[in-house]
């Protein structure tokens, strides 16, 4: 795909995002590959209104290549892809739901939400929490790194998602995926919910070839 194509796809999928209430204010940030670099949404901006010539365009040395400032989230991207070299694209959301269940005391880490659903298998498999860090700090840059050679997504605690997938459009149903499996995690909290079972996983793993 094309670079300016490229551009317009995180915008269209941005207004998409903020017109449906998965991000608020200038929270949420968006990035994709691209042949020279990668693109990332500036700081300050709301993924409501993007402009397709002001995206954030930089090398992997971090140097900013044309566009605005980028996101102050930009090294939550950077250490995604420096593990995942088959990443095409990166989300991240402060998504009511999921920032919820960031936010729960007894968390799983290495699996903060249950196989609840086929699809949340599917998109996102086994979410580890990766554990609170300020903004800003460095420091998440390397607890991210730590899980994502393993992980697709993973979840800041007392934060929100962080989600990659090979294109734009996969990272987006993905983490979408996750928002509404988070909700029903919610929901279900306090009745007992039946889990797919280690067979039912290991069946879609070889019929989907997860
Ligand atoms: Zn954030």
């Amino acid at each position: 795909m094309s670079e300016t194509r490229l551009r317009e796809e995180i915008c269209r999928f941005g207004a998409s995002l903020h017109q449906r209430g998965l991000t608020a204010g200038s929270s949420g940030n968006i990035s994709v590959r691209t042949d020279d670099g990668w693109l990332l949404t500036p700081t300050n901006s709301s993924l409501g209104s993007l402009d397709p010539a002001r995206l954030s365009k930089m090398d992997w040395n971090g140097t900013l290549l044309a566009g605005d400032p980028p996101s102050k989230e930009a090294f939550l991207h950077r250490a995604m892809y420096d593990e995942r070299s088959g990443a095409g694209a990166i989300v991240h959301l402060h998504s009511t739901h999921s920032a919820a269940v960031s936010c729960m005391s007894g968390l799983d880490h290495h699996s903060c939400i249950p196989p609840l659903t086929p699809y949340f298998v599917m998109k996102i498999g086994q979410l580890p929490l990766v554990p609170y860090h300020r903004p800003g700090d460095p420091n998440l840059g390397d607890a991210i790194r730590g899980l994502a050679a393993k992980h697709s997504a993973v979840l800041l605690a007392n934060h929100g998602p962080v989600v990659s997938g090979k294109t734009l459009e996969s990272a987006v149903y993905a983490i979408e995926e996750l928002e509404e499996t988070a909700k029903l995690f919610l929901l279900l909290q306090g009745h007992n919910p039946r889990v797919l079972t280690e067979a039912q996983i290991a069946e879609l793993k070889t019929v989907f070839k997860l």
